[in-house]
């Protein structure tokens, strides 16, 4: 049983041509990267106004299909802004899967509210909307027109449904919910970009969406991230929030509200412009790697390659395979991995399982447990070879 783990390390090196050890993901500039940021440099304009920036916020709306993007420094700045354009207030509670990464829930935290965590789907990795309405009904009562949880009393104001390793959550029927409870959709599509539930872009569905460009994901901008709206006024105001709130003068230094500085430098979208350009490409080079890992995971019994979703087109940003708990150990599966110069790596450690988030309200989270204890990514850097040529 364990053998076949070191030949399946020996296969993606041979995979990957090297015999050095693999990352589990890499940026790849093979594009206009170079050209586009020796601009920035040459004008001088590398700073927080420039084309680049416009031009980053443009390309990204048309892609993902919605009125606006704004470009800030990550994707954690992002979801602040996106939350609070919402109306996410302190001591509202926010619904969120236990499985995500900590900016999530940093994000919330941020304006005084208090994550509130829920259970996954395993088919998805997102949340799981048949089980998220049982808890509502569980925990929530109307009060004033808002749902409550009757076990805190705080209003619970939105749900932050995340698309995890690029994966779209069932968006369907979570939207029927929030519409039925009155709750705000805000999207954490940060691993998400080039991922389509139905036929529409991820981070479009809710009232905003979110997005990063940090080093590891399927594009990156150095550090970045975006919100996405389809609200021109919210968008406007997230303009506003992450420009210090100073009001257009010829000379004088006017605010009118506590704001923050989240604008994305030229420099950064420079990349970003030149990396979008490339996008169309890796997400091919991506589901190529799906046909590559299904091949040589076949000899692998007890084990499974996540797939996209039923009616969703995932980006695959990470490659994921999925355990039997019965026929394996996680923490075995990395080490010979890690041993063997394959990095991999487990799913984040649920939330509520952290100091800071452990006294959070939250439902049972039993699928959120078990996923942890099966999850494993595996080197999903766009594999190099004939098809990589520029365009
Ligand atoms: C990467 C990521 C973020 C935050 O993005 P940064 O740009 O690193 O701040 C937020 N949520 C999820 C799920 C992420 O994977």
């Amino acid at each position: 049983m364990i053998r076949e783990w070191f030949e399946l390390a020996e296969n993606i090196k041979k995979m990957y041509g090297s015999e050095g050890a693999i990352a589990l993901h890499e940026p790849t500039f093979d594009g206009k990267e170079m050209e586009y940021v020796n601009d920035c440099i040459q004008s001088g304009w590398v700073s927080s106004v420039g084309k680049y920036v416009i031009d980053f916020e443009k390309q990204l709306a048309s892609y993902a299909g919605v009125k606006r993007a704004i470009a800030v420094v990550n994707g954690t700045a992002a979801l602040h802004i996106a939350l609070k354009i919402a109306g996410v207030k302190e001591q509202d509670e926010v619904l969120m899967p236990a499985l995500t990464f900590i900016a999530t829930a940093n994000a919330v935290s941020y304006l005084g509210a208090v994550p509130h965590f829920v259970d996954v789907s395993t088919l998805t990795l997102g949340i799981d909307p048949d089980k998220l309405e049982k808890h509502i009904i569980q925990i929530g009562k109307f009060k004033d027109g808002h749902l409550v949880n009757r076990l805190t009393g705080r209003i619970i104001r939105a749900v932050v449904p995340m698309h995890t390793f690029g994966h779209p959550v069932d968006m369907d029927p979570l939207l029927d919910i929030c519409n039925r409870y009155g709750l705000v959709i805000i999207e954490d599509a940060a691993e998400s970009l080039g991922s389509f539930y139905k036929g529409k872009h991820t981070g479009g569905f809710g009232l905003a969406g979110a997005l990063s460009f940090n080093g590891n994901k399927i594009i990156t901008t150095g550090g970045g991230g975006a919100i996405l709206t389809n609200d021109e006024q919210l968008a406007d105001h997230a303009k506003h929030l992450t420009t210090t709130a100073k009001i257009p003068h010829k000379w004088d230094y006017r605010h009118d509200e506590i704001a923050y500085n989240y604008r994305m430098p030229n420099i950064n979208a420079a990349l970003g412009c030149a990396q979008l350009e490339r996008l169309p490409y890796f997400l091919e080079k991506k589901k190529n790697l799906v046909k590559k890992y299904q091949e040589i995971l076949k000899p692998i019994k007890g084990v499974r390659l996540l797939t996209e979703p039923e009616s969703s087109s995932s980006n695959y940003w990470l490659q994921t395979i999925i355990l039997d708990e019965d026929s394996y150990n996680r923490d075995d599966v990395l080490e010979i991995l890690l041993k063997n110069g394959v990095q991999a790596r487990p799913v984040w450690t649920p939330l509520d399982g952290l100091s800071p988030y452990s006294g959070c309200p939250k439902d049972d989270l039993s699928n959120t447990y078990l996923l942890n204890r099966q999850i494993i990514n595996i080197p999903s850097t766009p594999l190099k070879g004939e098809h990589n040529v520029k365009t």
